[in-house]
């Protein structure tokens, strides 16, 4: 395992915006929180103090809801054309695009991601997501329907944008998730109030600039940094918005079912994960060792997807563990924006005692470290890439969302598949599994025996704009992407009409 961790060295684009006042984006105005408090940002792998930023509250949370409440009834944004809509939402990919390279330092310098995985992932997979989300503007169609009553109906549907929106999203893909969220809403007519995670805000402050370059009226789009406990309980509890969509941790997800209950507004949820990945015996297994390693070790392991129990058949198991176990060597770690880094920091002193708590529970419950398990260097939330073999389903480490570089692999000698099912079944949790075989049917039936939202087959972490994404069991409510997340963004409205 190879450690570098180096002074950053940021382009100019970055810099200058990290030198630059943070502020919020009310009605279409740069704006102090009314408290005229603020936090900082650090960079995880430095600990150092990068940015501060306003620390937006309910008060701000209000003036932002009245912004977008207007916008969305009165504004040119409520008689705009589906056509002009999609533009406009094309436009952000676009303007994205031109920045992709300051976007993903800012990303690396904020999160602690490696940069080269920012650009070809986070920045590039949030241009996909406004370019594809851009088409649904012009498709959102009602349908005609025949009826059986006497007499002569018209009957037929509507689908008009569900209206002011608020979005809390997390630290682990901070572009992304505002991309997730921004896109779909934008593209079906809503108005927003975005709440970045507190620990990396800036890509969500920088893209609002592009949202205004981009031509969106003001009050369209609202971005309130500030913490969960009060701009997020604000924006969730609030009884004139709409609609909530959430991602992050199931504790906090359902908290946000509870406050949603005051108005009954809409709420769809991406949650937390405990994901299977299974490797059966006949599967291309050198394949299988690099996939199931990035599986768990891409992003830090900080992916809601990742694949933190690994299964593997009792006759490839050793080859497993050694074959992932010498992936994780080979995994340089560093400062997220050395383009040779691999693993960067997790995102902040609070994850980091939380994985080396995991990683101590681990220990103790005789799990056995086959590699990795420590923490590098005296500076910055860095884990070394940890395999724990010999895991039972009854290890907090098996049970418990960990989100770091940290798997857990057991092993299974059924070959029945129902058998197999069920220990991948075995979690609260249900976002996404892998199937490792070159077997047809065992990768088809598994697909369907598994209670997850998200099946890859030789594959793990999927992810496609037109890919229904979302979680079974308490991974959450709803799909994001794909023609059902406009389920989330709009309603139905039937028209009868006796003529
Ligand atoms: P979290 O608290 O669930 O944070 C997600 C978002 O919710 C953040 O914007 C957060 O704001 C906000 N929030 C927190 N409390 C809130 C409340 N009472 N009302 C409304 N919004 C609230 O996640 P975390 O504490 O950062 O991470 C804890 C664990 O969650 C992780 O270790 C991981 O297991 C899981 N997680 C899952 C995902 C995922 O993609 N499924 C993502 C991140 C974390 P602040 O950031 O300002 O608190
Ligand atoms: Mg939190």
């Amino acid at each position: 395992m190879t450690i570098a961790i180096r002074k950053p060295s940021l382009g100019s684009a970055a810099t200058a915006f990290l030198a630059k006042p943070h502020k919020l984006l009310i009605d279409g105005k740069w704006v102090d929180a009314k408290s005229g408090e603020t936090f900082p940002v650090e960079d995880p792998a430095t600990e150092e103090v990068i940015a501060h930023v306003p620390a937006g509250d309910k008060a701000d949370v209000d003036a932002a809801v009245a912004a977008a409440r207007r916008a969305f009834e009165s504004g040119p944004w409520s008689r705009i054309l589906p056509g002009d809509r999609s533009r406009l939402v094309w436009r952000l990919g676009d303007l994205l695009e031109q920045h992709a390279d300051e976007f993903a330092e800012l990303e690396a310098l904020d999160n602690g991601k490696p940069v080269t995985n920012a650009r070809r992932d986070d920045v590039q997979g949030s241009i996909n997501m406004f370019r594809y989300m851009a088409g649904w503007s012009t498709r959102l169609t009602g349908e005609t329907i025949p009826v059986s009553s006497p007499g002569n109906w018209h009957v037929y549907t509507l689908r008009e944008p569900v209206g002011v929106v608020g979005q809390i999203i997390p630290w682990n893909f901070p572009l992304m998730m505002a991309a997730w969220k921004l896109a779909p809403a934008l593209a079906a007519g809503c108005t927003i109030v975005l709440k970045p995670a507190e620990q990396t805000p800036l890509t969500a402050l920088r893209f609002g600039e592009l949202i205004q370059e981009a031509g969106f009226p003001d009050g369209v789009v609202n971005i309130i940094t500030g913490y969960g406990e009060t701009a997020g309980a604000a924006l969730a509890n609030h009884p004139d918005v709409d609609k909530v969509a959430f991602t992050g941790s199931t504790e906090v997800g359902k908290l946000i079912v509870k406050a949603a209950a005051g108005n009954l507004k809409r709420v769809s949820l991406e949650l937390g994960g405990k994901s299977p990945a299974i490797v059966f015996p006949d599967a291309d297994i050198d394949r299988a060792i690099s996939g199931t390693a990035s599986a768990i070790f891409y992003n830090q392991g900080q992916c809601c997807t990742a694949g933190s129990r690994l299964f593997a058949h009792k006759s490839v198991y050793d080859r497993v563990v050694e074959g992932v176990s010498a992936e994780a060597g080979k995994i340089k770690i560093g400062h997220g924006l050395d383009p040779n880094v691999n693993l960067g920091p997790l995102v902040s002193k609070e994850q980091h005692n939380r994985v080396r708590g995991f990683l101590e529970s681990g220990r103790k419950e005789g799990a056995e470290v086959v590699t990795g398990g420590n923490v590098p260097g005296n500076q910055g939330y860095f884990v070394e890439p940890t395999v724990l073999a010999n895991t039972n389903r009854d290890m907090r480490v098996v049970r418990e969302e960990i989100f770091g570089p940290v798997v857990c692999v057991q092993s299974f000698d059924d070959d029945d598949l129902e058998a197999v099912a069920k220990f991948a079944n075995d979690t609260e949790y249900g976002l996404q599994a892998s199937v490792w075989t070159r077997n047809l049917k065992v990768a088809h039936m598994m697909a369907r025996k598994i209670r997850a939202g998200t099946i890859c087959i030789n594959n793990h972490n999927y992810g496609d704009p037109a890919w229904p994404f979302g979680g079974y069991k308490q991974s959450g409510w709803g799909r994001e992407m794909g023609k059902e997340v406009m389920e989330h963004y709009t309603e139905t409205k039937a028209i009868a009409a006796l003529h």
